[in-house]
């Protein structure tokens, strides 16, 4: 559609996996739109310092690790030799092709690009302000994707090159000996992960009891496992109390309610404890706009703000914090903007941690359905006895349903083994589409593959597997 002058005019602010498709929906739909970010190009943090980055370092962290595996198999090669500034602008062309893609799309799309830091001059105005000059515009509406950053909290504030958080963390800078990655989420493991591979000792500390929580403990028991041979030490229940730098490195005080622990020494801290909403410095207290208790804007079911003219969307309107949640709900405001019926209302939002095993999962886990007091029953399929898994010496992964009773209806599916991000999809799928097990165990699926282990699974329900004969029902 071409753009005319009595188009309304669009200001999105921030152009990660929100606010690029917000940008591009919108000139779709003719509107005049102005995308306002500090980088030359679009991106945002998944393109810059998140996804694309950390994917590229797994995807050579998994190859490592493959190599060493095959020594099993009868294939051995020697200890890797890393060229650090090769893998590292390997990396990085890896996130300029991408960015200079999404550049020309939105040259194509005829998007106004303008680059610097916005802020909110009420509802209907935002400045822009690139390098030390300050422009403005008027907008009919506004798109609000300013993503996240990491947080930091005081006690790892000491103004040390040692201290890491992921962006730091993912520029590479040296392969430390001894590695702390304090926080056993997904960003934390992954990156751990990445380090470990390319030869430092990593150890993890988590506060809580599990890595990964929230996530189904029979899932996170898998990778555990693996991490465990692959990590210096996992060290749960356990806070880091005070941080010191030396001359041999940084000190750091362990706290545990559980076990006296001495002062250990890393060369190298990455803090990976979380993330928080960037809405410092956007002008939000010269509009109508609220925040809730977590720092996040508040919207409606069409990501509309409570000033009626700006809608939010990705990290900086919640949780999940991932950049396919952001796009959807790019494609909601705008179709909201445009006055066409839009909600959003997902029943299955995929979550993959890329560790090696990868964890996904989408629609209820067991544990929500259970606190939800939702009668419902899993089905289990071990990739033990899956031939795809047995042909990659891959038989530890899990492939879960989780059904509603009565209705064998899918409302959730969980999944630990290599390649479960690609598996996750198809669980989106029966979820979103109220899939029965029935459909999953009736749909002819490729063999031999890890798809398999969804029918499988629906098969283990109905206690009719061709290779398990475990629990059935
Ligand atoms: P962002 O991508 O954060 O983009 C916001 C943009 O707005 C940025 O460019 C920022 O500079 C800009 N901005 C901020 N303030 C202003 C302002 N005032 N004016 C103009 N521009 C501004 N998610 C996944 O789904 N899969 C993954 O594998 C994954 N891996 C990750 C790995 C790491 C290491 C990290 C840190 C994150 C990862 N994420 C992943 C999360 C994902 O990056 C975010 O959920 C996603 O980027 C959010 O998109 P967004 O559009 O809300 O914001």
């Amino acid at each position: 559609m071409v753009n005319d002058n009595d188009a309304p005019r669009l200001a999105v602010i921030g152009a990660g996996p929100g606010g690029y498709p917000a940008s591009f929906f919108g000139a779709e739909r003719g509107l005049q739109v102005t995308l306002i970010d500090p980088e030359p190009d679009p991106g945002g943090v998944c393109l810059y310092r998140g996804c694309i980055p950390s994917k590229a370092l797994l995807h050579v962290a998994r190859l490592i690790q493959e190599t060493r595996d095959a020594g099993e198999w009868g294939v051995r090669f020697g200890e890797p030799e890393i060229d650090l500034d090769a893998l590292r602008a390997w990396k990085d062309a890896v996130v300029r092709k991408m960015t200079n893609g999404l550049g020309l799309i939105r040259r194509q799309r005829e998007v106004e690009y303008v680059q610097g830091l916005g802020r909110l001059r009420g509802g209907h105005t935002v400045s822009v302000q690139h390098n030390g000059e300050v422009s403005e515009l008027e907008f009919d509406y506004a798109v609000l994707a300013t993503g996240s950053s990491p947080v930091l909290p005081g006690a790892f504030d000491i103004d040390s090159p040692r201290v890491m958080d992921s962006t730091t963390a993912l520029e590479l800078p040296e392969i430390p000996e001894r590695l702390l990655v304090v926080g056993g989420g997904y960003i934390g493991l992954e990156m751990g992960s990445v380090y470990a591979a390319l030869g430092s000792k990593v150890t993890v500390v988590e506060m809580l009891p599990s890595i990964l929580a929230g996530v189904d403990p029979d899932l996170v028991r898998i990778l555990e496992r693996r991490l465990s041979a692959e990590f210096e030490e996992i060290l749960l229940k356990t806070q880091v109390a005070v941080l010191n730098e030396t001359a041999e490195g940084i000190e750091v005080e362990l706290s545990s309610s559980e076990v006296e622990l001495e002062t250990r020494v890393f060369d190298a801290v990455l803090v990976s404890v979380g993330r928080r909403p960037n809405t410092k410095g956007l002008g939000l207290e010269s509009t109508q706009i609220r925040v809730n208790d977590r720092g996040f804007i508040e919207t409606d079911g069409q990501r509309r703000s409570t000033e009626p003219s700006i809608f939010a969307i990705g990290d900086v309107a919640g949780e999940p914090m991932l950049a396919h949640k952001a796009t959807h709900e790019a494609r909601v405001a705008i179709e909201a903007i445009a006055g066409e019926p839009a909600a959003f209302d997902p029943l299955a939002i995929p979550a993959v941690v890329f560790t090696d095993p990868e964890i996904a999962w989408c629609g209820l886990t067991e544990a929500e359905a259970l606190a939800k007091n939702m009668d419902v029953t899993t089905a289990r399929f071990p990739w033990a006895a899956s031939s795809r898994a047995a042909t990659m010496d891959r038989k530890d992964g899990l492939t879960k349903l989780v059904l509603e009773a009565g209705t064998e209806r899918v409302v959730g599916v969980g999944i630990v083994g290599p390649g479960a991000g690609e598996l996750i999809g198809e669980g989106v799928l029966a979820v979103e589409m109220g899939a029965r097990a029935t459909d999953l165990a009736h749909s002819i699926h490729a063999h031999p593959t890890l798809s398999e282990t969804l029918m499988e699974s629906a098969e283990v329900f109905f206690g009719r597997s061709a290779h398990y004969i475990g629990r059935q029902r």
